[in-house]
């Protein structure tokens, strides 16, 4: 099973952690999505803090 921390682009914290079920569905299994903001233009993801320094609507 495949498993993927996800972390700040800018400063590397970490957010969460993803991980593939039998399905072949992405779940968060660690962290949560709350914790950060993801581009999904530029397939990114930044936390609360850099994405407000960045520009974004959080
Ligand atoms: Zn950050």
């Amino acid at each position: 099973m495949q498993k993927q921390d996800i972390c700040c682009i800018k400063c590397g914290k970490f957010l969460l952690t993803e991980q593939k079920d039998d399905q072949n569905r992405i779940r968060c299994v660690a962290g949560s999505y709350e914790n950060g903001f993801y581009d999904e233009f530029q397939d990114e993801f930044f936390c609360l803090e850099c994405a407000k320094k960045e520009g974004y609507e959080v």
